[in-house]
């Protein structure tokens, strides 16, 4: 059989532990076999980020502007214990961090919905993916604790020096606390192009809501620009799409995701995306089958998976014991940059290849054949716990019947 050919490279960010280990397994055994693989790699390994000052993931981010699509491995976040056990220069920055934010992008994240792993919520039958505004609000707030007594006031200064005061509260009988946070039409505006970009590229609905009936000019700033951006540049390419965009409160938001069937995209504001993220991730089952896109508002994609490095597997791994890690989600991150590359180099052969190893993935699961973790969850009859590599092999064997 010829091997596929790519037109354009993907960026390759490889990364750290148990992850980079799965990482090669997955090229190795399901890719380069298919594959004529053009990728630029980037070594986002811990050691290396040491080697060059965290000057690789800066290069990193900038061939996925270049390029357009990236795939990358879970990495280590360096904390006091990584300092040592690496013998780092610096406590370098969360990858992730660097990378959104010369991307600017926004994080969308998406459960991998399998038979056997029910969500707690059973009419959730198609995914709920979550987009989560990263910036401002209470994450870049100023707050403190004032006296008894105090009377606070919000206070603005503008170019030509003057001010304009409103008063927050006076605590005149009770000591109490106040908090300052802001947000910028740049950044609101960005989320906004982000979210409908990726509705197109998925053609799914977006939800958005904020609580703009109580907050009336900040909540209501959020709803507008997303209005203002929504009728301009969007609701042409919406209609022609067959896909919607929806507004509503928060609270009713909450009521219908709950009652829902999923299959749309919900945009949430920095604080809601932080909660409403982690609730849906547990409502479907398991981080390991949670993918993750960050998506700029000019349409550059990284593709990842969610979790981490799952470092206590990877000490198994060094000792020489057996692993049964889930390696779905780094699997899907693949597939995603492949299908997406494969979009905007029109080679629908790639496309269809990695549609097929989904499909190889998803049937190898519902076969009953999984990784410990899912094993614990799964209500199949019939299932089997695998090891890391033989699962890989297993999702393999089903490929090759269907290409
Ligand atoms: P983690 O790697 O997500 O793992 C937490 C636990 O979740 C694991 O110990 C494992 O549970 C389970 N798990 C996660 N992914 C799994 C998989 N694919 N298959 C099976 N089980 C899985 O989070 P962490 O241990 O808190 O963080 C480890 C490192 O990852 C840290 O250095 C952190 O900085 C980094 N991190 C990176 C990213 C990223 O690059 N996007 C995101 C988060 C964390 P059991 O051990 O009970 O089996
Ligand atoms: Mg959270």
């Amino acid at each position: 059989m010829d091997k596929i050919q790519m037109k354009t490279p993907l960026v390759e960010m490889d990364g750290d532990e148990m992850t980079r280990i799965i990482w090669k397994m997955i090229k190795d055994i399901l890719l380069v076999p298919y594959i004529d693989l053009k990728t630029e790699y980037y070594d986002l390994g811990l050691e290396y980020r040491n080697e060059t000052n965290d000057q690789v993931t800066v290069d990193s981010a900038e061939a996925t502007k270049k390029y357009g699509v990236a795939v990358k491995c879970a990495t280590i976040t360096p904390n006091a214990a990584r300092m040592t056990e690496y013998n780092l220069k610096e406590m370098w920055k969360s990858p992730n961090g660097t990378i959104r934010a010369i991307l600017d992008g926004t994080v969308f994240r998406t459960p991998i919905i399998v038979k056997g792993i029910t969500p707690y919520i059973p009419t959730w039958t198609k995914p709920i993916t979550i987009a989560r505004h990263a910036y401002g609000d209470v994450y870049k707030n100023t707050e403190m604790q004032v006296p008894e007594g105090s009377k606070c006031e919000l206070v603005c200064t503008d170019k030509e020096g003057n001010e304009v005061r409103q008063l927050i509260h006076d605590f005149n009988s009770t000591a109490g606390v106040i908090q300052g946070m802001h947000n910028t039409d740049k950044s609101i505006a960005s989320f906004a192009r982000s979210c409908f970009n990726y509705a197109l590229s998925i053609a799914q609905d977006v939800w958005f809501a904020s609580k703009d009936t109580i907050s009336k000019k900040y909540d209501h700033r959020f709803k507008d620009i997303f209005a203002e951006i929504y009728e301009a540049e969007y609701k042409e390419k919406f209609d022609a799409a067959g896909i919607e965009y929806f507004y509503t409160l928060i609270d009713d938001a909450v009521a219908r995701v709950v009652r829902s069937e999923g299959g749309y995209i919900w945009a949430c504001k920095n604080y809601d995306g932080d909660v409403m993220s982690d609730m849906v991730a547990t409502a479907y089952g398991s981080l390991a089958m949670m993918t993750s896109v960050l998506v700029s508002p000019d349409g550059v994609y990284e593709y990842e998976a969610a979790h981490g490095t799952v470092q206590r597997h990877y000490y198994k791994h060094l000792k020489g014991e057996a692993t049964s890690t889930n390696s779905v989600a780094t699997l899907f991150a693949w597939t995603g940059a492949l299908k997406k590359r494969g979009e905007l180099d029109e080679t629908p052969e790639l496309v269809d290849f990695a549609e097929k190893l989904e499909a190889a993935t998803i049937k190898t699961i519902e076969d009953g054949v999984m990784t410990g973790d899912l094993y614990l969850l799964s209500k199949l009859e019939n299932k089997k716990k695998v090891g890391t590599e033989e699962f890989l092999i297993e999702v393999n064997n089903r490929l090759a019947q269907m290409l």
